[in-house]
């Protein structure tokens, strides 16, 4: 790509101008204020994109028709593809469930991955069809829903919590879908928003609009109400069952913290320390650490801002992670249905639970990060 030899872009965070030399290859411009990553290149970028998004597409469909998962116990056994594996969740009333795990782990990978084929290719072709700003918007504001990692993880997990009830082997479509999870990682790491932006403008930084009081209002108002939400949801989704697991025709209800108890005395620290790392300590931490951004800048805090929007990007970047809890119980149900000798049901604790998770992605989402750097009774 031509570039001038110096360019001077906007910080869409803390609104700095910033002038940037002719980067080369790998390097990044940060924004001196607030470390915000202003501009990234690499050499043919791309077309390296449009090869990670065709093979994570291929790999994306190649995990669907095979088989994903095998379990076998009592003499009996329970192979599931993943399309399968949604319509078991369907067919036995788990629709939200079924719904969510789909969007997350398919479908919206599926979009972005599709979004972002179709920019590189025009980018390649130099070519301009009116959709593609729009287009742009689309992938950026999916890719925080696309949880294609989370839900391998959140299998892997579900295998370690039933290797000791029964053997249970995996399938070329799971091989499949590890590969689908690795080359979409690439391609998000791969991508630069800003980058396309410029494109899109023949070559001009995107131009960050000010905040205005209102705005700043909105943010602040729409975050405490959100996080309240949060804390009222998160009394349901502990206190709960997460999950029922039927053993010959006795059933017992788990919730995440029960769960948590139970790998640890089982011996599975590792997986233990994931599960409460993932379902108790961040979201939390991350309502308590939203609640603190949110009054600092309600009061115009003007300290500590390197730490405030160092916390603020950490929470941003780990809350989906969240979810594991939620994908161990959608593969558990899926897998485990053999009627009296075992079955795994959801647990009402599922649905809040997933709910706090998507109420503190939101609230992340609506807090105004600029809002650290910019006092907003100084807007006009
Ligand atoms: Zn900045």
């Amino acid at each position: 790509m031509a570039e001038s030899n110096t360019l001077s872009i906007v910080c869409e965070q803390c609104h700095t101008q910033v002038h940037i030399p002719l980067l080369a290859h790998r390097q990044r411009a940060v924004c001196p204020v607030c470390n915000h990553t202003l501009l990234s290149y690499r050499n043919g970028a791309s077309e390296k994109l449009l090869a990670y998004t065709t093979s994570a597409l291929i790999f994306l469909l190649l995990s669907l028709p095979f088989n994903f998962l095998t379990f076998k116990a009592s003499g009996q056994k329970h192979s599931i593809d993943l399309p399968t594996g949604i319509t078991i969740l369907v067919e036995n009333d788990y629709l939200s469930l079924a719904i969510i795990t789909s969007l997350a782990t398919l479908l919206l990978p599926g979009m972005v991955l599709a979004g972002m084929l179709l920019l590189s290719l025009a980018q390649i072709q130099n070519r301009r069809p009116f959709y593609l700003p729009r287009l742009l918007q689309l992938v950026k504001a999916l890719l925080p829903w696309s949880m294609a990692e989370i839900f391998l993880v959140g299998t892997l997990v579900s295998l370690i919590k039933i290797t000791e009830l029964a053997d249970v082997s995996i399938g070329l479509s799971f091989y499949a879908f590890i590969g689908f999870s690795a080359f979409t990682a690439l391609c998000i790491s791969q991508f630069d928003a800003t980058r396309y932006a410029m494109w899109l403008s023949q070559g001009v930084p995107p131009q960050p609009k000010p905040l205005c009081e209102a705005q700043a209002k909105a943010s602040i108002q729409r975050t405490w109400a959100l996080l309240l939400t949060a804390c009222i949801l998160y009394i349901p989704a502990n206190l709960l069952p997460i999950m029922y697991t039927e053993f010959f025709g006795e059933e017992t209800p788990n919730t995440i913290i029960g769960g948590v108890i139970s790998l640890w005395e089982s011996g599975s620290y590792p997986v233990a320390i994931i599960i409460l790392v993932a379902s108790v300590i961040v979201p939390v931490a991350k309502i308590i650490i939203l609640a603190w951004l949110n009054f600092s800048v309600q009061r115009e805090k003007t300290t500590s801002k390197q730490l405030r929007i160092r916390y603020y990007r950490i929470t941003e970047a780990i809350g989906r992670w969240s979810m594991i809890d939620v994908f161990v119980v959608a593969v558990l149900v899926s897998l485990i249905q053999m009627g009296n000798t075992m079955s795994i049901y959801p647990g009402q604790a599922a649905l809040a639970f997933c709910a706090v998770v998507f109420v503190t992605m939101i609230a992340a989402m609506t807090f105004d990060s600029r809002l650290i750097w910019q006092q907003w009774k100084q807007l006009s």
